[in-house]
């Protein structure tokens, strides 16, 4: 199957990847509630985690060297970006810890997150009763908090992605009548209209279109497109870990 798969990426004029939840370094992101500081901790997690849950972005990208792709990615780690892919061809309709937003979106600015704040935070969560609770961060504009630009917050300013959500728009037009391979990995059920759905209604339509469902649970497939698609059931991790000796 592997083999099968690394073929189909070989021979393919585009490569559409889509990545899901059983990706994300914290599996899903932690919903706005209680202390602020929750996600500002979640961000350090993340940190920690990017060198080993790095790896199968790397490995992603041994899969896609001089492929025309992109990739659609439900995580909210951000650690897409270890990859090395071309940034113009990576879209995150469910944002991340990258930036801050006003949490009542009173305008869709996004602000970077102040390097002070999060030194701040480490020192407090190492030292917790010691050192003063740092400052929460507020929206120069309204004074709300701000908080991630994710699709967790209260209101999410989903300005954050559309810019690439257009690109990538644009992109799949382009692949009409093309030989497409479609490689979906660890996407579950919470967002189905954003990979899931989309990525069957490609390959219903387009007869050069080929799809691997790879999911350690989710990996099913429904019988319209049968014919054109395989579920494979395996973490996403490891089946990228073979997959990239395949080249
Ligand atoms: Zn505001």
């Amino acid at each position: 199957m592997i083999e099968h798969v690394a073929e189909t990426i070989k021979g393919a004029d585009l490569v559409l990847v889509g990545l899901g939840e059983e990706m994300d370094a914290l599996k899903e992101g932690r919903k706005e509630e209680g202390s602020w500081l929750l996600p500002f901790e979640d961000k350090i997690r993340i940190e920690e985690l990017a060198e080993e849950k790095g790896q199968c972005y790397r490995d992603l990208a041994v899969c896609l060297e001089n492929k025309n792709y992109f990739i659609v990615t439900l995580c909210q780690d951000g650690l897409i970006h270890q990859g090395g892919f071309w940034e113009n061809r990576i879209v995150e309709p469910c944002g991340g810890y990258e930036k801050l937003q006003c949490s009542k979106a009173c305008s869709a600015d996004l602000y970077e997150v102040p390097e002070k704040l999060m030194e701040q935070v480490k020192i407090f969560l190492e030292r917790e009763t010691e050192s003063a609770v740092p400052e929460e961060p507020v929206c120069p504009k309204c004074g709300s908090p701000l908080v991630f630009n994710r699709v967790n917050a209260p209101c999410y300013v989903e300005e954050g992605y559309l810019e690439k959500w257009m690109q990538y728009k644009k992109w799949l037009q382009g692949t009409v009548n093309k030989s497409v391979c479609l490689l979906e990995l660890g996407v579950g059920m919470k967002y189905p209209s954003v990979i899931r759905w989309p990525f069957e209604k490609i390959v219903f339509f387009n007869q050069k279109a080929e799809l691997f469902r790879v999911h350690s649970r989710l990996y099913q497939i429904s019988e319209e497109i049968k014919g054109r698609s395989q579920g494979i059931r395996q973490c996403p991790e490891e089946f990228l870990k073979e997959l990239s000796k395949a080249f």
